[in-house]
């Protein structure tokens, strides 16, 4: 009997937004401008008056209006420091004038001081020609009163802050931080500082996947060892208390001895998609108890581009983002890709003078392959490629914000 044929993974990821869409993590706080790095903006942010809230200066220099240059030298008959309020400029003269300092009322120009010749009588002359307006920078150039300058859904970061704080929002209305469980399977998995006994391995995927979960501005609950045994799985699950999601490593090899997939199908539901993607291919989605769980593969580089690429954008699709796919570009490829796979392969590939190159080892249980890389290589299935041949590239820096 032929084998199902593998589920794409723009199906996938569209049947994991639609799932996210569905349990909508819309709970709401103000927290403080300085606690909302990572955080989801529940609200827009609209500018409550006009910035900059008046016209000011782009350079230091001397404001003017331009009509009253004809070409003899202007007396100054203020200086305008940035902080200042000016008083409105007598008629027939400039004011010196410093970057970001108000234009005074009646001046419509600055020119920089590089282009200015004061003479001995303190008189200024401008030795170039000036156009009006110049080195002004209008008010409201940035923002109007009134206008949606971040829509809700928008993920703050270092400039969404700087841009709120120019707005004086000293708070910000953000979606609750999602609690999300972390759970590795295996009965091999010994964590660092324990000493490995022959058949252990180090428990990888507990500290990428927790570390991820919180720069996405997730709060992670740490839940420890999923033990390879029935009752064990069902005592860990049911000790898990409120979480949003259940994240899952391990366990879903075909042939393994399916505990986690035994409890969901009696305390929940549950749906093993074998995917186009490599690494990776496994992929649970369930509900345990009501609450949503994830199971992805094992191999930390499987865990890896599934985390980024599938649990990534439904995390933040339940917190509202709308722009959940990574951004990619197109780069050449470094290397000849002659045999077509059935599944899309993610090769963790370097950049190097523009084109792809992959790490040697593309073994899904090779995470160094990732901490070597850039980014994602994608090799879409079905595909042949020669050197030089075009190919979409993702950041790893994409994902791991
Ligand atoms: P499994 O799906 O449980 O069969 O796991 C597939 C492979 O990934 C096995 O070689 C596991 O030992 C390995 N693996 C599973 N979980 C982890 C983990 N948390 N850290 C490192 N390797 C893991
Ligand atoms: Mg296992």
């Amino acid at each position: 009997m032929a084998a199902a044929p593998l589920m794409p993974v723009e199906t996938a990821l569209a049947r994991l937004l639609e799932l996210a869409g569905q349990t909508p993590i819309d709970a709401c706080e103000q927290v403080p401008l300085e606690d909302a790095d990572g955080r989801v903006l529940a609200e827009p942010l609209r500018a409550g008056f006009d910035l900059p809230p008046w016209p000011n200066s782009a350079m230091d220099g001397y404001a003017l209006r331009l009509a009253d240059w004809q070409g003899d030298p202007l007396a100054v008959s203020q200086r305008i420091f940035a902080g200042h309020a000016p008083a409105p400029l007598q008629p027939g003269t400039c004011a010196r004038i410093f970057t970001g300092a108000p234009l005074p009322d009646g001046a419509d120009t600055v020119e920089m001081q590089e282009n200015a010749q004061v003479g001995d009588d303190g008189r200024v002359r401008f030795v170039e020609p000036l156009e009006r307006g110049q080195h002004v920078r209008p008010r409201g150039q940035e923002t109007r009163q009134g206008d949606q300058v971040l829509p809700a859904g928008t993920r703050l970061g270092p400039i969404e802050l700087g841009l709120a704080a120019s707005l004086g929002a000293a708070y910000l209305t953000v979606r609750r931080r999602p609690r999300v469980a972390v759970l590795s399977s295996g009965d091999e998995l010994v964590e660092p500082g324990q000493p490995l006994q022959p058949g252990q391995i180090y428990n990888s995927n507990r500290r990428l996947l927790l570390a991820w979960v919180r720069r996405l501005g997730c709060t992670a609950v740490d839940a420890g060892i999923l033990a390879d045994d029935l009752q064990r799985t069902r005592e860990t699950l049911a000790a898990l208390g409120d979480v949003d999601l259940i994240l899952s490593s391990g366990g879903v090899s075909v042939g393994e001895a399916d505990f986690l997939g035994q409890v969901l199908e009696h305390e929940g539901e549950r749906n093993l998609w074998k995917l186009a993607i490599k690494p990776g291919k496994p992929l649970t989605f369930g509900r345990y108890r009501g609450v949503p769980l994830l199971g992805l593969p094992g191999n930390p580089a499987s865990t890896l581009v599934t985390f980024g690429l599938l649990a990534r954008p439904y995390l933040l699709r339940r917190l509202g983002v709308e722009t959940v796919a990574p951004l990619g570009f197109t780069v050449a490829a470094g290397f000849s890709w002659p045999k077509p796979g059935d599944r899309r392969e993610y090769l963790r590939a370097r950049l190097e003078n523009g084109r792809a190159v992959p790490y040697p080892n593309q073994s899904s249980g090779v995470l160094r392959s990732a901490a070597w890389a850039d980014g994602f290589a994608e090799v879409l299935e079905g595909r042949t490629l020669a050197e030089g041949d075009s190919l979409r590239f993702i950041p790893l820096s994409e994902l791991l914000g």
